[in-house]
């Protein structure tokens, strides 16, 4: 559930399965949270999948290159922006309003 709420709004993430990772653990732990799934958006811990406030707290997403996919980070709320492919320099046009 929380996977799908990601990928549906395009937030990149690295995923810690805190049995198997015992530094995952500890980073919880010295936060004393308990709860999981938690999330740690730059120094923003959320604990639940509480969507308004990650999202709010992501402030990018990452979209594909309309030509090449690459992975492009791109800002939201920032109108019509244009963004240049680092790869292959494809200006992609996007809105990130409706991100
Ligand atoms: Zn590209």
């Amino acid at each position: 559930m929380a996977k799908e709420f990601l990928s549906k709004n395009n937030i990149h993430y690295i995923e810690k399965n805190i049995s198997l990772d015992h530094e995952a653990m500890q980073e919880l732990q010295s936060r004393n949270i308990q709860g999981v799934p938690a999330f740690l958006i730059g120094e923003d811990m959320v604990v639940g999948l509480d969507q308004q406030k990650i999202l709010k707290l992501v402030d990018h997403r990452v979209m594909k290159c309309q030509n090449c996919s690459q992975k492009l980070r791109v800002p939201v709320n920032k109108g019509n922006i244009d963004i240049t492919c680092p790869k292959c320099s494809h200006k992609n046009t996007v809105n990130t309003v409706s991100l």
